[in-house]
């Protein structure tokens, strides 16, 4: 089993490069953003809830970001692996993350960062603002306050990889393939 994180701020690329990652490896896509998304769209109780916190650009309360992903684990047992995207976003969860692999004796083989600079995230997000129907993507205060939250409360999350000795850090202002291909270098590393 290939686990991995993909991490990086707003922008940076995640879900882009997830989807090129999925294809290649078949490795199934979690990302808590879609994730609660979808919970919005289907106007279940937990998105009503937490699409008041993603309008203001915070974060959702840890257990139910870790409950969602612990069910998505369960569902998908037989999975060749798993790529998180937009968790773990806080310590905690990935404290918790690690619980729910130790279970399924398949740890987190590393975490891929995407380095970005402020300036070009900005001005990624406002584009897709533009069309994705996101509204956390169209207004500059709420991005920046979701970039304060990163800076917050995910930026530490490298340093736990980081003891882990989990952390690579790839420049994530290339073309969509150039990138790709770094992610590559470092899981054709984890596959050997
Ligand atoms: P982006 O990485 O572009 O900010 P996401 O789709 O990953 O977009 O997340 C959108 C919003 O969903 C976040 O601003 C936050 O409110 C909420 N969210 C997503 N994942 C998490 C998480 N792991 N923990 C807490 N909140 C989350």
């Amino acid at each position: 089993m290939l686990n991995l994180v993909l991490f990086g701020p707003p922008g940076a690329g995640k879900g882009t490069q997830s989807q090129k990652l999925i294809e290649k490896y078949g490795l199934i896509h979690l990302s808590t953003g879609d994730l609660l998304r979808s919970e919005i769209t289907q106007g279940t109780p937990l998105g009503l809830e937490a699409k008041k916190l993603m309008d203001q650009g915070v974060l959702v309360p840890d257990e139910v970001v870790i409950g969602m992903i612990s069910t998505k684990l369960d569902a998908n047992k037989d999975a060749k692996g798993f790529i998180f995207d937009g968790f773990p976003r806080t310590v905690a969860q990935a404290e918790a993350l690690d619980s729910l692999l130790e279970a399924k004796k398949a740890p987190i083989a590393g975490m891929i960062a995407l380095e970005v600079t402020d300036a070009e995230l900005e001005h990624r997000l406002l584009l897709r603002g533009k069309d994705s129907g996101r509204p956390d993507d169209a207004n500059p205060e709420v991005i920046r306050k979701r970039v304060k939250e990163y800076n917050d409360k995910t930026a530490p999350v490298a340093g736990y990889y980081k003891s882990q000795h989990k952390f690579n850090s790839i420049n994530g202002m290339g073309t969509i393939e150039e990138i790709f291909h770094s992610i590559e270098e470092i899981i054709k590393g984890y596959l050997q």
